[in-house]
């Protein structure tokens, strides 16, 4: 006898199912029956395993929702068991799921996957304990006053009780052993369950430096910034709010005061900031000023998130300080999102699921109906249309603290021979360096170093080999001795000599950081120098010992790549030296004029913080270039309008969308030929949809091959994002991958870094 087929079925009225989610195809949701076993037990928010497809796979997904299901119940499969006791995300967390998944174009149960930490998952440092409930024979008042009076006693704490209890904690509120206890159950007058409970406590709450911490008044500017986010603060609706304040002008005390406003009701708050690790000052601040802050970091221990994942969920903590991910933190009565550096890149995750923390908050905030402030001396050019545009309010802090002045900048240019020495540092920047030494100042020495792209630069006139189609600079590949375009494939053999100038010995690589280290070490005998960098930061706790050592000034230069621009407030750094501001200009990427801006903007903050004033030494072949002029006259309005004049031309974000699509594979042409089938479906699509998408590509990224697999890029770029997300949604459904050939494609939604 077989099954008549699903619409073969009458429905049935009152049946309802579970929407599961997964993280592997398909993705759902699918309905499943909840067997009689599991009533009341499988809710939205936790995990249950599941027959898949054909055969007796079974595999775990994430409960979205129990729903009237369109289909008879007896059409669908059930659920086997379910995974969690208590659900992991309430339904606004689920919500903000449901979003990601679609907007970044992420199977669901990956998105939860990386909402909820391996941790929280694996359950790591809980142990299972039984607990005990009373049993129907505990309710007859008969049978109760038959028992012995010791077992008496143990059944009368359990029906006071409200929740379930422990062996332990009965035996300690009956005043009994464990004795009785046993009898109990043995009789049935106990109904036991086992529970994972977590056993590992983590960190103490530092509450040592809480309340040593000054609170200075704040100043006319920040009062009037705080008042605003403080109002919205006790409004119970989504506002925006960028606050765009020169470096060292009190935005963090702006925040602490907003989120004092959101205690002090009885709600919490989220604090984003870019690589918590290297800003311990950061931490400090927040710790000294609230009693129950949790600082989220990337070196914790999957432990350690378990604790403080458990902490935030219960409502304890107020604040919660964290990188990229603390967006997710489960606080029950959140009432404010900050983000501070709200520009940084590592705000957006370079693996699946490819998320911009900014844009998540922005979501959450309207969820949650919460206010969210995005601070920045350099806002991206997202945010600053923002405010233009009248979704965001702008509020400025134009001074620094104290009226210190902004340190003067000075251009080298290193196309001038006098100016140069032969080595990294300039003539000017050496003289600065030794002067400042002289002084017992300290230095700063940034060395801007990013990912492998070689951009070909003649270092006499320092032109820049670009693409005549997409005017982005050609990268250099080494096999060949080709100069391609990464956004259109644009090809040309690389030329020996500039084609501007005619000077042969035209150069690929720049320079790194440890050959910097030897050459300041040869300029400068006798000064202790530090760098910082990647490769010497590996081991945890290595950013505060050398921050530590350079607060108490026994080191007296500091070299290193972007991860010392970031956040550091000493205030006898008199001088900041950038060996080569246009490192990032050059770079084949629409944004890079706004990193060179940001870049040099933020280093040129880390001087002048104390009384003894600071300057900047900011080398480069490019002193004309717009970035490298507003940078050095600390001008981010006429910045942002130039900026945008560019992005104008081609519809680039902030004005349109991009997006990546990355085929990986191991053999070169079957990878291209599916890139090529990807573009056909797009075009397709595209042509179908009407949707003005352009579609570039497939070119080879900086780097073609890593691990073995070769890779290709396909850009797409449009005026907005829903049909440019349409379009990729349908021509990659059109797609059928053939396992057989081992490749695979990553969809990128507002890629950054391209
Ligand atoms: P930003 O976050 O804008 O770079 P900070 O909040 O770090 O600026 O402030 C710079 C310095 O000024 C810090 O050392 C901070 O403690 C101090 N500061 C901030 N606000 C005040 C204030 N109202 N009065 C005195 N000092 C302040
Ligand atoms: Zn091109």
């Amino acid at each position: 006898e077989t099954d008549p087929p699903p619409w073969e079925l009458e429905a049935e009225e009152d049946f309802e199912a579970a929407a599961i989610v997964f993280s592997e195809n398909p993705y759902g949701p699918l309905h499943y029956k909840i067997p009689p076993a599991l009533e009341g037990i499988v809710q939205p928010g936790l995990r249950v395993r599941v027959p898949l497809g054909r055969g007796n796979r079974t595999v775990v997904g994430w409960c979205i929702g129990v729903e009237k299901s369109e289909l008879p119940a007896r059409a669908l499969k059930d659920i086997l068991a379910v995974t969690d006791e208590d659900p992991l995300c309430d339904a606004r967390l689920i919500k903000l799921v449901l979003w990601m998944s679609h907007y970044y174009q992420a199977p669901a149960g990956q998105v939860f996957d990386a909402l909820i930490p391996a941790g929280v998952r694996s359950g790591a440092g809980t142990r299972e304990q039984v607990f005990f409930t009373p049993a129907a024979m505990a309710l007859d008042d008969a049978q109760v006053d038959a028992l012995p009076v010791k077992q008496q006693s143990a059944i009368r704490q359990l029906l006071i009780s409200d929740k379930p209890l422990t062996a332990v904690q009965i035996a300690d509120l009956a005043e009994c052993t464990e004795g009785p206890i046993r009898e109990l159950r043995k009789k049935g007058f106990l109904r036991a369950e086992t529970r994972r409970v977590l056993t590992a406590s983590g960190p103490p709450p530092s509450r040592k430096n809480f309340q040593k911490g000054e609170i200075p008044d704040l100043t006319g500017p920040q009062a009037e910034a705080y008042e605003q986010i403080r109002d919205a603060v006790h409004k119970d609706q989504q506002h925006t709010f960028v606050l765009h304040g020169v470096t060292g002008s009190g935005k963090t005390e702006v925040y602490i005061r907003s989120i004092e406003a959101a205690v002090a009701q009885g709600k919490q708050a989220i604090v984003l900031v870019p690589e918590i690790s290297l800003t311990p000052q950061t931490r400090h601040r927040f710790q000294n000023r609230f009693a129950e802050v949790a600082v989220l970091h990337s070196q914790m221990s999957a432990v350690e998130r378990h604790y403080h994942w458990q902490r935030i969920r219960s409502g304890q903590v107020q604040v919660v300080v964290g990188a990229r991910s603390a967006i997710f933190a489960p606080l029950p009565r959140l009432g404010l999102i900050v983000l501070d550096e709200e520009h940084d890149g590592s705000f957006k995750q370079d693996k699946a699921p490819r998320y911009h923390a900014r844009r998540v908050a922005y979501v959450r905030s309207q969820i949650e109906k919460i206010p969210l402030v995005l601070g920045s001396a350099t806002p991206s050019l997202e945010t600053w249309h923002a405010t233009n545009t009248g979704h965001a309010t702008l509020i400025q802090l134009n001074q620094r603290i104290a009226d210190r002045p902004m340190p003067h900048v000075q251009l080298v240019d290193l196309r001038t021979p006098g100016e140069r020495t032969g080595g990294a540092i300039s003539r000017p920047l050496q003289n600065a360096v030794k002067e400042t030494l002289a002084e017992n100042g300290q230095v700063i020495l940034l060395l801007n170093r990013r990912g492998f792209a070689t951009t070909i630069q003649c270092p006499s006139c320092g032109h820049v080999v670009a693409c005549p189609e997409c005017d982005m600079p050609l990268t250099h590949h080494r096999d060949g001795g080709k100069a391609v375009c990464h956004y259109c494939d644009y090809q040309i053999p690389t030329p020996p000599w500039c084609p501007a100038c005619r000077f042969d010995g035209i150069r690929y690589s720049g320079l790194g950081t440890q050959k910097l280290e030897v050459e300041v070490k040869a300029r400068f005998p006798g000064a202790k120098i530090a760098r910082m960098d990647s490769d010497t930061m590996r081991r945890p706790g290595s950013h505060e010992r050398v921050l530590a050592a350079f607060r108490e000034g026994e080191l007296q230069i500091l070299l290193g790549t972007q991860m010392i621009a970031k956040g550091l407030d000493f205030p006898n750094v008199l001088l900041v030296g950038v060996i080569n501001a246009d490192s990032a200009l050059h770079f084949p990427d629409f944004r890079a004029s706004e990193r060179t801006f940001q870049l040099v903007t933020q280093v040129a903050g880390r001087t002048g913080r104390g009384d003894r004033g600071g300057r900047v030494v900011v080398q480069t072949f490019s002193p004309e270039h717009p970035a490298i002029q507003a940078a050095s006259h600390h001008d981010y309005q006429t910045f942002a309008e130039t900026e945008m004049l560019q992005r104008r031309k081609y519809d680039y974000p902030p004005l349109g969308s991009v997006a990546r699509i990355i085929i990986r594979g191991p053999v070169e042409e079957t990878t291209e030929a599916f890139a090529d089938t990807i573009v056909e479906k797009l075009e397709l699509t595209r042509d179908k949809l009407a949707a003005e998408v352009r579609i570039l590509g497939p070119a080879p990224p900086p780097v073609a091959k890593i691990r073995g697999k070769y890779r290709f890029h396909i850009l797409l770029q449009a005026k907005d994002s829903t049909s440019l997300g349409e379009t990729i949604r349908r021509a990659v459904a059109m797609l059928k991958t053939n396992s057989k050939d081992e490749i695979q494609f990553v969809i990128d939604i507002d890629p950054i870094d391209m």
